[in-house]
């Protein structure tokens, strides 16, 4: 397996580790190229961000440790950008990055944050507070945002794309193999199809012990697969022991779902290799 993670968080946000620690990890494990994604800036401050006034030296600390590893490793410089409609200028990095990949994490009003990938306490609140319950709408919402974040900034990757399921382990809030929930998924796919957007097939959620399947879920992964969607292997990784964590079992649910290839940066472009 080539391997390659384009999906990762140091301490510059929510990750555990400085950037040099996923470095050395991911040249002892044999890695060709690596990605930094830490979550960028937003209206809304988080604690789990890069603060504005630290991306200057994000930048400078991804460039020399690319420069420093360049005989052993490529690395790459790129952000997760929260789509927060109405709201965000996505052009604010510009060329200084690499790629850019695309998420939603929570809705907004004009005073609070709404989570979604959050503990279950929080996410019933924006279930029952911001959606007064109607699952459908949310799910309905969370699906379009994704549409209009295409449409608008058109990131390279979308982040975890059924995020929504995060918190529904167990069906609670609904069931995803019904035709209604199945259509909201269709709809997005059919859109990014043929466009080059690239979906992140996520192991965060199995190996931080949320889920059991990646995002997105292997009938998801089905259905792009006919669409033939690029895929990129990523492990949202916040601390460097995670960054090949449940690659061999995801690249077979990927294998089994239909696909033949990922993509993975090498000298600065995206190019597909065998699985
Ligand atoms: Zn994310
Ligand atoms: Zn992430």
């Amino acid at each position: 397996m080539i391997k390659t993670n384009y999906h990762m968080h140091s301490t510059f946000s929510d990750g555990r580790a400085e950037p040099e620690e996923y470095v050395k990890a991911a040249v002892e494990k044999g890695f060709v190229s690596i990605g930094f994604t830490e979550h960028g800036p937003t209206k809304f401050k988080k604690h789990w961000e890069l603060l504005p006034e630290k991306v200057a030296e994000y930048f400078a600390e991804i460039k020399r440790l690319k420069e420093f590893y360049c005989e052993k490793i490529e690395i790459y410089c790129g952000l997760e950008l929260d789509f927060l409609p109405g709201i965000e200028n996505y052009d604010f990095y510009g060329s200084q990055i690499d790629y850019r990949i695309g998420s939603i994490h929570y809705f907004f009003d004009s005073d609070n944050v709404f989570g979604i990938d959050c503990r279950y306490e929080d996410f019933k609140k924006t279930v029952f507070d911001h959606f007064g319950g109607d699952v459908k709408k949310m799910v309905g919402e969370f699906y379009s945002r994704i549409i209009r974040m295409v449409e608008k900034f058109d990131p390279e990757i979308i982040g975890h794309f059924d995020l929504i399921k995060i918190n529904n382990s167990n069906n609670e809030f609904f069931h995803e193999g019904e035709r209604w929930y199945q259509d909201e998924i269709m709809k997005v796919l059919q859109y990014i199809a043929g466009k080059g957007t690239m979906l992140d097939v996520n192991t965060g959620g199995i190996t931080r012990g949320f889920l059991t399947e990646p995002y997105p879920g292997p009938w998801a992964l089905r259905e792009a697969a006919h669409l033939k969607i690029p895929v990129t292997l990523n492990s949202d990784a916040h601390r460097p022991e995670h960054i090949d964590g449940n690659y061999e079992l995801v690249t077979q649910i990927l294998k089994d779902a239909g696909y033949r290839e990922k993509m993975i940066l090498r000298s600065g472009k995206w190019e597909s290799v065998s699985l």
